[in-house]
């Protein structure tokens, strides 16, 4: 596929054709199987200004919290029991969670279980990570959110591209599996720019590439701009399957947030991965991203069973293995 084939496709050219070219080649690598990666949301504290996200820390509308690390555990247990592979801590990236602590979590959860653990906790330095490899932690997940770098100064505030891409190419050094990817649809962009991001992220050479619509936060700078469509996040995940056969791609929440069910339509577009949200109900609606997100009730404990649900319905297969990328030779 040349740059102007996927011009072509970004522009809707043939949804149909690409759509259905994405599902075989996504059925050809991985069945019909599809990988639950349960996040546990253990902190919505952040020091950063992403003029995109809602736990930036000038937000003063948002009600904080860190979840202690009995609660953390439980939550992963819990995930574990209902049949989640994976399990990943994730947070604003806030540093009052020491390196030891976090090593703490990531070393009895797999003492206790028989999962592979992510961990999405932003700009820590490359010292911590590589300590938190030493504890056990299997994956990273550290997205670039644009691959433009005035874009990405803007929108994050002063924060650098390159220091982004740097960190991210330690982690893998370190042995991480490792896993990125953009907001689709930021405000100002163009198809030709989810061109350079697609073409960015394969040379990358990722294990796992998370696409999902912006959704504004009226909280944020960002509140009077216009969202992201599915659409468009669909056509880049799709683009993103045929040109990265084996990379792990979830349909991401924010897809719900913005259409509901359409989470469950990408799994039919090349998606094969599922990240619901295992943060316990009195604390979850305070893990506001972008509006919709953890739209999940809050009158009950968190359960896997609406993925389940999305997943069976889509014709789909609940997968609990750890779900490493064919293209590393783990051994599961
Ligand atoms: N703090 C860590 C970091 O930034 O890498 C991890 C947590 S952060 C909340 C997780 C992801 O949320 C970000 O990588 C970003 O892509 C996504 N996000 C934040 N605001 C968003 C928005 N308004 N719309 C869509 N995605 C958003
Ligand atoms: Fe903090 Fe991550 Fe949100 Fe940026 S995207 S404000 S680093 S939680």
């Amino acid at each position: 596929m040349n740059t102007h084939d996927i011009l072509e496709y970004l522009n809707g050219s043939d949804d149909a054709g690409l759509f259905a070219e994405a599902h075989a080649t996504r059925q050809r690598v991985f069945g019909n199987d599809v990988y639950i990666r349960a996040i546990v949301e253990f902190s919505n504290v952040c020091d950063k200004h992403c003029r995109y996200c809602g736990l930036r820390a000038d937000n003063k509308n948002l009600t904080r919290y860190r979840m202690q690390a009995e609660h953390i555990l439980d939550a992963a247990a819990r995930a574990v029991a209902e049949g989640a592979g994976t399990v990943v801590l994730q947070s604003g990236d806030d540093t009052g969670f020491s390196m030891e602590l976090i090593g703490e979590l990531i070393r009895t959860i797999k003492r206790c279980h028989d999962v592979a653990v992510t961990l999405s906790l932003g700009d820590r330095g490359i010292d911590e990570y590589a300590f938190w490899r030493a504890c056990g932690a299997d994956r990273c997940l550290l997205k670039l959110e644009t691959t433009d770098r005035n874009l990405y100064k803007r929108l994050r505030q002063g924060e650098d591209f390159s220091a982004r891409l740097h960190r991210l190419e330690g982690l893998r050094n370190l042995g991480f599996e490792v896993g990125s990817g953009v907001i689709a649809g930021l405000p100002g962009t163009t198809p030709m720019d989810a061109l350079k991001d697609i073409l960015f992220l394969t040379d990358l050479g990722l294990d796992m590439i998370a696409v999902g619509p912006f959704v504004p936060n009226s909280d944020t700078p960002l509140a009077g701009c216009a969202p992201g469509s599915a659409r468009l996040s669909n056509r880049m995940t799709a683009i993103l399957r045929l040109l990265n056969p084996e990379a792990n791609i979830p349909a991401t929440s924010a897809l719900d947030a913005l259409r509901p069910e359409s989470r469950a339509e990408a799994l039919r577009r090349g998606c094969n991965v599922l990240m619901p949200s295992m943060t316990p109900a009195d604390i979850r609606g305070n893990y506001i991203i972008y509006p919709g997100k953890n739209a999940d009730p809050l009158d009950g404990p968190p359960t896997l069973d609406r993925a389940r649900r999305a997943i069976e319905g889509s014709g789909f297969a609940v997968s609990s293995a750890k779900g490493f990328s064919p293209r590393r030779n783990h051994v599961e």
